[in-house]
């Protein structure tokens, strides 16, 4: 039996997933009974390729997905386990991947997570101590043979067995500014060169966005990163909950909407409808060369039988048609690439001629605290050299000198509302805190729940990644956003003296600086130049 990796690495063949939501209750409830049930019908499948299990999808409690995935393996399916940071933290995250390198789940979707929304007497605490790069970075570790941390930063010499992980990451570019995608194609790159091997992307109705995910992957050195199209079947209340923004992420635009609503007056309530729109999806992935589609908002067996017979009917060229049909994209909306009409998809031959303009509204703070930075915290600097003598020399290195302590702790938390993690990463965003202004504590980029530029969480404001983005692009720096190496913060430093870890060399800006310059990223249209289109 060939396993997920050999069929995305060694075969060219068209792959299909198909999502099980878990449920909440043991595996004697009724619910979990007719999961299994479909599990079951999914494993006796031949054209299903693997069975992808949600780990408390959507912020609810959900039984462990291992519990569903048992049966699956031990009948001979591939199985996804979805593993997110919103439950666990660092440590329990490695447990928990130990545990399933043990019993035989090599293939993780790595994710941030959905923020909490339900928990056993009011809503549970989120955790985020790490998020899907520091995750996807800690399972390629385990892959090479684990050679952990220790708090102090310092490698243990620990080698462990290596693991066999194929480590999945999700994407999204379904998003309407510049300020939101474009940061997300850079940690998708961040993920990519941290070790994800495959990539799954968010639900979505647009198929120029869809076009321009695989070129842009193409042509930013992702080319062989095997790409995996969500397709969803869509029923009329769902629609609803999409369009509302219920679910962080997922955007179905007015015009489907309507559309959706109109079919669901049909007499069979648009179930022929929607069947056909995901095989229509699923067709529209196959042609525009992702590896696979993946299967979701499917809850019984002829659900997916009838998908997989409705796209097998179609011609080799009806995608074309069908990506003009499915092309809901948003008055306003940022493309990377220019649209060629001729298509209705990403034209990768030239760059979008309409990029917005340079936001107005960044703020002297940004450049002040610029200045401050580069005055204070440039190795090898006067003001570095002398903050570090006199650190070292405090009674305690960990704070510095106290009235120095008490100038750092009152202007950070007057100008960045700082929350004293020890281990800053105001540099790394373009002087905004993760800390307090971003609800997942988001240090390799934004997570995928923005909605128009607001946070996925009610009362956050705009999210802290499209306003790094525009401080960035008012200062002609934009490409530089997360060009810096992952970030996994070191709770040890929490409550020291920032400007003393920096000095003294012990949080990550200061290992940063010590290592060898990292290659600029190239321009994004310098290195396309010499690419093909691919469809
Ligand atoms: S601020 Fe941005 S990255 Fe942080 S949780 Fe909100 S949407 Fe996600």
């Amino acid at each position: 039996m060939q396993t997920l990796h050999e069929r995305l690495f060694q075969t060219s063949r068209f792959l299909i997933g198909t999502e099980l939501v878990s449920v909440r209750g043991s595996m004697a409830e009724r619910n979990a009974i007719k999961a299994r049930t479909f599990a079951n019908q999914l494993v006796d499948c031949p054209n299903i390729d693997w069975i992808s299990i949600t780990d408390n999808a959507g912020g609810n409690p959900q039984l462990a997905p291992t519990a569903l995935g048992k049966p699956i393996l031990y009948a001979g399916k591939e199985v996804v386990i979805h593993l997110t940071c919103k439950d666990l933290n660092r440590n329990g995250l490695e447990s928990e991947a130990w545990l399933l390198n043990s019993e035989g789940f090599h293939n993780i979707l790595a994710m941030t997570g959905d923020y909490p929304v339900a928990g056993n007497e009011g809503l549970a605490k989120p955790v985020f101590d790490i998020d899907s790069v520091g995750l996807i970075s800690m399972l390629n570790q385990m892959n090479q043979g684990f050679d952990p941390k220790d708090a102090q930063g310092n490698r243990k010499k620990l080698q462990h067995e290596k693991t066999q992980f194929c480590i999945g990451a999700v994407t999204t570019n379904y998003k309407l500014l510049e300020g939101e995608v474009m940061p997300q194609y850079f940690k998708l790159t961040k993920k990519v060169e941290c070790g994800a091997q495959f990539i799954i992307n968010q639900i979505g109705f647009d198929s120029r966005k869809t076009s321009e995910l695989r070129v842009y992957m193409d042509r930013h050195e992702m080319a062989q990163t095997p790409l995996i199209g969500n397709v969803y079947l869509l029923n009329p209340r769902v629609a609803e909950i999409f369009a509302e923004g219920k679910i962080p992420g997922v955007v179905l635009p007015l015009l489907l909407l309507e559309i959706c609503r109109k079919q669901s007056q049909s007499t069979d309530g648009g179930k022929a409808f929607f069947y056909e729109f995901a095989a229509k999806q699923m067709a529209i992935y196959r042609g525009l060369g992702y590896r696979g589609a993946y299967l979701g908002g499917v809850h019984n067996f002829a659900a997916v039988e009838k998908i997989l017979e409705i796209e097998k009917s179609f011609s080799t060229d009806d995608w074309k048609q069908f990506a003009r049909e499915i092309n809901f994209s948003r008055p306003g909306e940022f493309f990377f690439y220019a649209h060629n009409p001729a298509t209705g998809l990403a034209d990768a031959s030239a760059r979008n001629p309409n990029p917005a303009k340079p936001s107005k509204h960044v703020g002297l703070s940004y450049y002040l605290s610029k200045w401050t930075h580069d005055l204070m915290f440039t190795r090898g600097s006067a003001l570095a050299k002398a903050g570090a003598n006199l650190c070292r020399n405090a009674a305690d290195p960990m704070q510095g000198p106290k009235p120095m302590r008490a100038l750092e702790h009152v202007s950070k938390a007057v100008m960045f509302q700082c929350k004293d993690c020890g281990d800053c990463s105001l540099p790394d965003i373009a002087f905004l805190c993760p800390e307090s202004q971003c609800a997942k504590n988001q240090r390799n980029g934004p997570c995928g729940g923005t909605r128009e530029g607001r946070c996925e969480v009610d009362g956050y404001g705009d999210c802290i990644w499209l306003r790094a983005y525009e401080r960035l692009k008012h200062d002609g720096k934009e490409q530089h956003l997360l060009e810096h190496a992952p970030v996994v913060q070191n709770q040890g430093l929490r409550g020291t003296s920032a400007w003393a870890n920096f000095w003294l060399g012990r949080d990550h800006a200061a290992k940063r600086q010590a290592q060898p310059t990292v290659e600029p990223r190239p321009d994004a249209l310098a290195t396309e130049a010499t690419s093909k289109l691919k469809v």
